[in-house]
């Protein structure tokens, strides 16, 4: 999935997670900023120069390092007795594994290793196309051609990119809503 979509799913879960609770309105903005930190925070690992047919292979973009991680970080709040700090991280993972599903949903050329560190198997509801993922995640002047090769490739599953702009236009819709 493309990172508008991403970002664009990540606000529509903060307002739908949001909408259970009456909390303070810097409470309310937290909420959104860890849910859509939450929903950027797997593709870390774009940072790190890989390609986007490889940058789904680190430990960011699997199921168990983010169950573990929350665990983890819910446990503290939950032992110094913070609901809110419990509320913060449970936005915060909602992002997350959305992020994964949406990369498990749309995957072309990577998919998701479900079950990690057992299996390196990744998994994605359309057939992958690794060959097609050799491109830089980041564009730049040198891989621009391959890049738009790569875009053209992932508009060519007309489903996916019909449920990504329906995402994005959503999410516009809810931000001109709450105005
Ligand atoms: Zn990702």
């Amino acid at each position: 999935m493309l990172l508008p979509t991403h970002i664009a799913t990540g606000y529509i879960l903060s307002e739908v997670f949001i909408d259970n609770y009456n909390l303070l309105q810097t409470d309310k903005l937290l909420i959104t900023t860890l849910t859509l930190a939450g929903s950027l925070a797997p593709d870390i690992d774009g940072l790190f120069g890989l390609q986007i047919k490889d940058h789904h292979k680190t430990v960011f973009h699997t199921p168990i390092f983010w169950s573990l991680l929350i665990f983890i970080m819910g446990f503290i709040g939950f032992s110094i007795k913070n609901l809110l700090i419990v509320i913060f991280i449970i936005a915060f993972g909602i992002g997350v594994f959305f992020h994964l599903f949406l990369d498990w949903f749309s995957g072309r050329s990577a998919g998701i290793r479900i079950f990690y560190p057992f299996s390196k198997k990744q998994y994605s509801l359309f057939p992958l196309k690794p060959e097609k993922g050799n491109v830089p995640i980041f564009p730049n002047k040198k891989n621009i051609k391959k890049y738009r090769e790569f875009i053209r490739y992932y508009l060519k599953n007309k489903f996916l990119v019909i449920t990504e702009t329906l995402i994005i236009l959503i999410a516009i819709f809810i931000w001109i809503w709450t105005l």
